[in-house]
């Protein structure tokens, strides 16, 4: 079985929803540098401070600061592999991780592109919500949440992203387009990069990337 992945997409292309499916399933450790930085900020971490304004305004947080928290996280619990949701997102940071996980003899194995349509992603984007407690995703659309929108697993609030905004997804796009499709090239070069389309609906995306984790 496959069990160092990272996941790569644009905003909304699923990333966060496949990497929990692949947890739940193979029970490979999942983590994002979104979620942690997202967290930093509720607790009032200097690191969640002085990243806040960067993660509101839809730019990306500089290579040097993810890369230490990916090296610390995987330091704790690498060892039975991983799942990155959102991580690398710059070529350097690529460059970075096969640097580390050269020094450890753990390769990646897999580099899984969720590829998506701007419409797919305006859509997810504009609709989506998230339990400020335990980090589970869902949608406008897929609950009656008139209410109060409340987690389905641990009860906490479901919420708007503060840079789920229209006007902020455009910088995260341009970001995403500038920094992070480069990286194609670069997994493609290293023989692990598979496309997936990520229009489709999860339990089809979730399939093709099994078989990729269960393939020889
Ligand atoms: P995400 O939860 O993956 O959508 O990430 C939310 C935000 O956190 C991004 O828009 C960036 O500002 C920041 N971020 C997350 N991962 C990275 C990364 N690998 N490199 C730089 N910034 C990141």
């Amino acid at each position: 079985m496959k069990k160092r992945l990272v996941l790569l997409g644009a905003p909304g292309s699923g990333k966060g929803t496949q990497a929990e499916l692949i947890t739940r399933q193979f029970g490979i450790p999942v983590t994002s540098p979104g979620a942690i930085l997202r967290r930093e900020k509720d607790l009032g971490t200097p690191l969640g401070t002085e990243t806040s304004e960067i993660i509101q305004q839809g730019g990306l947080v500089p290579d040097a600061t993810i890369v230490k928290l990916i090296e610390d996280w995987l330091r704790l619990h690498g060892a039975h592999g991983f799942v990155f949701d959102g991580f690398p997102r710059t070529v350097p940071q690529a460059e970075s991780l096969a640097a580390i996980l050269n020094r450890h003899h753990t390769p990646l194995d897999l580099a899984i592109w969720l590829e998506v349509s701007e419409e797919t992603v305006r859509d997810r984007i504009s609709g989506r919500l998230q339990c400020r407690s335990c980090g589970f995703v869902t949608s406008v659309a897929a609950g009656n949440f008139s209410e109060r929108a409340v987690c389905p697993y641990c009860e906490g609030p479901l919420v708007r992203r503060n840079d789920d905004d229209l006007e902020v997804l455009q910088n995260r796009l341009r970001e995403y387009h500038a920094k992070t499709e480069p990286l194609a090239a670069f997994y493609q070069d290293t023989g692990l990069l598979h496309r997936i389309d990520g229009n489709r609906d999860r339990e089809m995306v979730f399939g093709d990337i099994s078989r990729l984790i269960e393939s020889k």
